[in-house]
């Protein structure tokens, strides 16, 4: 398959998958909406293993709504943010939609947190919705 490439918008990290996302959510965790300007991150979700970075981001942790440990990696020069990673899941890795290369064919799979969405929010009810987190997407074995 073609690679999926993307990177910060200053383009001094990039960032290359050889794999597809497992899935793709839009979450709406209070947090989210701070590294989103107010709207929900549109999170891919990758094989941490798939996923080949260059360039120096900088790792801001802190504990989700949903009790995990997060890492939110951002690049230090234009602030933009790209990806995180709970502590538990080091096999997976989120990439921050709006930074692929290609965003145009991103397909949501699920709406989570939206007991958190503010209250403008249009939530598409063709598309399956968690009030609070969603289930680990399907892979890897052990924990
Ligand atoms: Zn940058
Ligand atoms: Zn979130």
């Amino acid at each position: 398959m073609e690679k999926i490439t993307g990177g910060c918008l200053c383009g001094s990290v990039r960032y290359e998958a050889n794999a597809k996302p497992l899935m793709t959510r839009a979450c709406w965790c209070r947090v989210c909406q701070y590294f989103a300007s107010g709207n929900a991150a549109v999170n891919a979700v990758f094989p941490a293993e798939a996923v080949t970075i260059s360039g120096d981001v900088k790792d801001f942790e802190s504990i989700a709504d949903s009790g995990n440990l997060m890492h939110r990696k951002f690049c230090p020069t234009c602030g933009v943010h790209l990806f995180s990673m709970a502590e538990v899941r080091p096999h997976i890795l989120i990439v921050r939609a709006g930074t692929l290369d290609n965003q145009k064919d991103v397909k949501i799979d699920a709406l989570i947190w939206t007991s958190s969405a503010p209250n403008w929010v249009y939530l598409d009810p063709n598309i399956p919705q968690f009030e609070k987190q969603a289930p680990p997407p399907p892979l890897a074995p052990t924990n």
